[in-house]
Formats: C-alpha cells, sequence, structure tokens
C-alpha cells in the first residue's frame, strides 16, 4: 500500500527538536518531503540528515517564523528542492512568564511575533504557492482553552491560533486547502520541563498526562492525510483525556 503522504511536500516549523522533530520523523516515514525550518538551522539540518542522508526526503532551513523575509525565503527553498508545496505545519513556540502586572509591550510582541503571527505569516505564504489544495496544521495548545498564572501572551496568541485556523478554513475552502489545529497537553520536551509553574508545583501533572512528541506527530500526519479531507476548520485536542476531567 502507498505511504499516505506519498509525494506531497511539508514545511514543519521549529522542527529541530521536541514536537518538531516527532512531526518531520513521522512525515518523511508516511512518504512526504519535508522542510525542517527552524531558528536552529544547525540542529535542523542534522535532524534532516538523520532523517533522510540522501536529501530526497528532508533538508533544513534556518528559519525564524517571525520575520517575513525568512518565511518568503523558505517557502522558495522548498519550491526549488522539492517543486510544490502541500503542507505547513505551523508547529515553532516559545513561552515566556511573567506575572500580568510586569509584561511590557515588547514582551508582548516578542510571543505574539513567533506563536501567532509567524504562523499566520506562514499561512499567508502557503495559499500564495499551494496549488490544487493542501492542508495546514497549526500546533495551538490547551492554553488556548484553559491556562496557568505567568503565561498570558503565550496563552493568547494560543487561541488566536484558533480564530487564524478557522480564517484560513474559511478561506480555503474553494481552493481546497484545509486548515486544523492541534491542542496538544502536556508533551515530554524541553518545553514542558523549563516551564517554571512546574518546576515550582504550582501547576501539577499527573505522569500518565504527559504524552510523547510521537502521540501529537500522529495527530498531524491524520489531520496532513486525505483520510481527513472532510475536516477542515476544526480543533482536535490530544491530551490524554486532561482537560475532560474535573
Ligand atoms: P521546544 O521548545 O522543545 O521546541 C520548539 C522548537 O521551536 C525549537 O527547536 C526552537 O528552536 C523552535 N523555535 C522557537 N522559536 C522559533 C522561531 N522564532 N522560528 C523558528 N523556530 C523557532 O517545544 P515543544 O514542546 O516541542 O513545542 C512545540 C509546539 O508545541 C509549540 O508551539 C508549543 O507551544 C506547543 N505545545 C507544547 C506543549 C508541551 O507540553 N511541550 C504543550 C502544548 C503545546
Amino acid at each position: 500500500m502507498a505511504a499516505r503522504l506519498d509525494g506531497r511536500s511539508a514545511i514543519v516549523t521549529g522542527g529541530a527538536r521536541g514536537i518538531g522533530a516527532a512531526i518531520a520523523a513521522r512525515l518523511v516515514d508516511e512518504g512526504a518531503m519535508v522542510a525542517i525550518a527552524d531558528l536552529d538551522g544547525e540542529g535542523a539540518a542534522t535532524l534532516a540528515m538523520r532523517l533522510s542522508p540522501d536529501g530526497k526526503q528532508a533538508f533544513g532551513v534556518a528559519c525564524d517564523v517571525g520575520s517575513e523575509a525568512d518565511v518568503a525565503s523558505c517557502v522558495q527553498a522548498t519550491l526549488s528542492r522539492y517543486g510544490r508545496l502541500d503542507i505547513v505545519v505551523n508547529n515553532a513556540g516559545m513561552m515566556t512568564f511573567k506575572r500580568i502586572e510586569e509584561w511590557r509591550s515588547a514582551d508582548w510582541a516578542a510571543v505574539l511575533q513567533v506563536d501567532l503571527i509567524g504562523a499566520a505569516l506562514f499561512t499567508g505564504a502557503a495559499f500564495r504557492e499551494m496549488r490544487g489544495g493542501g492542508a495546514i496544521i497549526n500546533v495551538s495548545s490547551i492554553h488556548a482553552v484553559q491556562t496557568s498564572a505567568q503565561a498570558a501572551p503565550y496563552a493568547a496568541a494560543k487561541a488566536g491560533m484558533l480564530s487564524l485556523t478557522r480564517t484560513s478554513s474559511i478561506e480555503g475552502r474553494e481552493r481546497e486547502i484545509r486548515a486544523n489545529a492541534i491542542l496538544p497537553g502536556a508533551v515530554d520536551t524541553p518545553m514542558l520541563w523549563d516551564n517554571p509553574n512546574i518546576r515550582s508545583g504550582a501547576e501539577r501533572i499527573d505522569p500518565a498526562d504527559v504524552g510523547q512528541p510521537e502521540d501529537i506527530a500522529a495527530a498531524v500526519a491524520f489531520l496532513a492525510s486525505d483520510d481527513a479531507r472532510f475536516i477542515t476548520g476544526a480543533t482536535l485536542t490530544v491530551d490524554g483525556g486532561r482537560l475532560a476531567r474535573l
């Protein structure tokens, strides 16, 4: 049986490590050709070399998702390498911590630029280049709907991503571009364990509620594939059931 994503070309942002690295590996496994875009260009290139030593199915690109110029050159590099663009996974993200009275304009701008505007820039670039349909998957967070102290810009950006997903699905409909969001719960990556709310014990997580990056990657691969052809504008919570409990 042919792999689900055979011949499709994808960009995965923040793909050098954590959830993004698992997504890149899964998409390669399912047959896609993947541009791994990350601020850490060296890490992206190293992973690409590991996933596809001959470069046919993966290459690394240094890219700051918050920079319009970097986004444009990442898309162009993908098109010149693979000749098409079918899938964009907006996964790059950052989380910083302060109390609400301490946030200043520049702090808000820094987080929103990466976590929300970065996804918007890649979505716009994808809309300009996708031919014959496509899939956009926004890696949001359960912080889009419930949150904890000290993470106001992150939670706002992740909530904004749901709205971006909705608009993208509406405007993509005529061109068969689907857009969906994933809300991961706690996932075993550096971002989770660096979280000061978790380090201090202010936010408690049952070990059974911690998923693996591969759990998110499996959901992304599904939403990217034709198995999800009738799914657009949707949000899929992948949190092991954490949000559902009282
Ligand atoms: P991570 O910190 O382990 O990895 C993030 C990757 O994004 C890194 O490789 C980093 O270099 C890259 N990156 C950061 N800023 C960038 C920028 N401006 N341009 C390009 N690349 C950039 O994080 P993770 O846990 O793998 O998180 C991935 C995504 O999943 C994020 O959007 C995060 O908000 C979301 N998420 C994570 C969790 C979790 O518990 N780990 C939960 C919910 C949502």
